[in-house]
Order: C-alpha cells, then sequence, then structure tokens
C-alpha cells in the first residue's frame, strides 16, 4: 500500500489510509478481518445471482460454525444456589438481559407467572435438558409435557454432521430501492467463524414454560442447525476501528458491515434507519447492532443477500 504524494487518504482495495498513517477498514467484505481459523479456506470468488436477481460476484465463504476466540456455554446453572458464573444470559426481546444464576431460576414464577418452576424444590436442582432426546424434545415447537419447565441446553456433540456452514457474499454490495426483511434465516457471519441467526422465538420458548439459555455471548446451540448468535454482547466486536467509530462484529449475507451499538466513548448513533444503518465516509453504509435485549442484530436488509451454500 503506497501513500499518496499529498499526504492525504489513498483508496486501496478495503481500507483507506488517513493521514495519521492509521488504517480505516472498510465495511464491504474482507476475508483478512477475520480470526485465525474462523475461515476454513481462504475465500475463492464466482459468479452468484444476489437475492434480487442481480447477477455479480461473491465470495465462497466457509465458516467452522462454532467460535474460535472462546469456549461456548456455559447455559443453564446447575442449581438454585448457583452464581451467575455457572449460568449464561436469557433475552425475551423486551429489552432486558437476565443473568441466569440461581436466584433467576428460583425468581422465574414472578416474572412469567405461577405456572414456572424450573428446579426440584427438595433439592435445589435445576431442571436441565441434559440429554441429546431431552435438547431434542425441548428445542422444537410444540414441547412435550416432560420437557416443559426446563432450562434448554444442549450439545453439538448432538448434531449428525459437522456445523461448517458455508454462504455466498457479494464482493460489492447492492443497495435495494426498498429494503428486504429479515425474515427466519441466518442473517451473517462474525468474525469469530459463527452464524447470526434471527431473532429467537422467544414467545413459542416461554409458552413452553423453557429458558433456551444463551451463553453470555450471546449464543446457543441448536439441536438441528448448531452453534448461533441471538444477540451481541461484546465477545464479537472484535476489529477496532482507528477513529472511535464502533468495532466491526461481522458482516450480513448482503456483505455490508455489523459494528456493535456503540462506539468506543460508550456512544450509541441516533441516525440509523429502519435497518440499523447508516453512512459515514470512512466505512459507506454498515449496519450497527442493536442491543442483546432487542432479541436481535439488524432489523432489515438494505442490499440483495447472498445466500448459503450448504
Ligand atoms: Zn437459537
Ligand atoms: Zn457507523
Amino acid at each position: 500500500m503506497v501513500l499518496s504524494a499529498c499526504g492525504g487518504s489513498s483508496q486501496t482495495d478495503n481500507e483507506t489510509i488517513n493521514e495519521d498513517n492509521t488504517t480505516t477498514v472498510q465495511s464491504t467484505f474482507n476475508p483478512d478481518n477475520f480470526h485465525v481459523g474462523a475461515l476454513l479456506q481462504t475465500p475463492t470468488t464466482e459468479s452468484c445471482t444476489l437475492s434480487g436477481g442481480t447477477v455479480t460476484t461473491c465470495y465462497r465463504v466457509t465458516i467452522p460454525g462454532e467460535p474460535v476466540t472462546n469456549e461456548i456455554g456455559p447455559f443453564c446453572p446447575p442449581t438454585i444456589y448457583s452464581d451467575a458464573s455457572e449460568g449464561g444470559i436469557w433475552f425475551d426481546g423486551s429489552g432486558e438481559v437476565y443473568d441466569i444464576d440461581g436466584e433467576f431460576i428460583l425468581n422465574l414464577d414472578t416474572l412469567y407467572g405461577s405456572d414456572w418452576q424450573l428446579y426440584d424444590p427438595d433439592t435445589g436442582l435445576v431442571n436441565v435438558t441434559d440429554t441429546q432426546a431431552a435438547c431434542e424434545g425441548a428445542a422444537r415447537p410444540n414441547v412435550a409435557e416432560e420437557y416443559q419447565n426446563h432450562c434448554v441446553e444442549c450439545s453439538l456433540s448432538y448434531l449428525e454432521s459437522a456445523v461448517e456452514q458455508t454462504y455466498l457474499i457479494p464482493v460489492e454490495p447492492v443497495a435495494l430501492a426498498n429494503p428486504n426483511s429479515i425474515g427466519g434465516d441466518n442473517l451473517g457471519i462474525t468474525l469469530n467463524g459463527v452464524v447470526l441467526a434471527p431473532p429467537a422465538p422467544v414467545s413459542a420458548i416461554l409458552a413452553a414454560n423453557t429458558i433456551a439459555a444463551f451463553d453470555d455471548c450471546g449464543g446457543h446451540i441448536n439441536p438441528f442447525e448448531g452453534y448461533h448468535y441471538h444477540a451481541s454482547t461484546g465477545c464479537t466486536e472484535t476489529l477496532l476501528q482507528s477513529d472511535n467509530h464502533a468495532s466491526l462484529l461481522g458482516y450480513a449475507l448482503d456483505g455490508y458491515g455489523i459494528y456493535g451499538m456503540r462506539n468506543l466513548a460508550g456512544e450509541e448513533d441516533y441516525d440509523l434507519d429502519e435497518c440499523r444503518g447508516h453512512s459515514d465516509e470512512s466505512r459507506g453504509y454498515h449496519y450497527h447492532s442493536a442491543s442483546a435485549g432487542e432479541n436481535m442484530f439488524i432489523g432489515c436488509f438494505h442490499g440483495e443477500q447472498g445466500s448459503l451454500v450448504h
């Protein structure tokens, strides 16, 4: 990379070199931004058709499906005496983020109703779905009665196949005149190798008197799809920016970058559109994640999406 002669900024593929010789990474997909191990092979490019029918060039990106930066879990606390370090978090979209410690389990009847009891009052042990049958019986619509009133957690060992996933993501995003809704499919990937899921179906989960526990990073294991994130809680916002802007956490399937909610001074942006995106000179269009308590990352897709390959 070469600085321009006037000492101003010069443009390379994905970076702007600023006057103070720091770099600002632009929001379009850049394989170099991922953590070591988060891309299972060096992304190649190929022709692809985006969700709106545009034929363009996409990166073929394969992620491991589990975080390369930290361990998964814990999810459910073993007893009603457990502290917050023994469990993860819970959010139901109301804005609150709860630590799942023993006290949270003990007080669920106050929060959600008198028919809630996720523990054995004689032993203090929490009802946890600690077998494959229990996990699969609870992590689905129409939860069988025997798995209601359980804290739900699953293991990646229950999955029949590897959890790696391959996506086609546009090299150059194609903006939409009207944004696309998020829908029910995964909406992006993180720099540490995990998929970003659509909002967790908390109404169905709560209707079965279950808590589908998330770990402190906002992820959990679905026995059919693997590990995925439902919220950004700080674990994933890893690529610092040179200008105090929020850190990059990953990319949406339309190729635009998703950054943390707050900048390095702890402030939010208030000029976001309905998709939670805006533009600036360094990054072009990009998103800012919602708070974990909102049970979402972005509000809609600003651009035509790439696709899941397998
Ligand atoms: Zn989920
Ligand atoms: Zn921004």
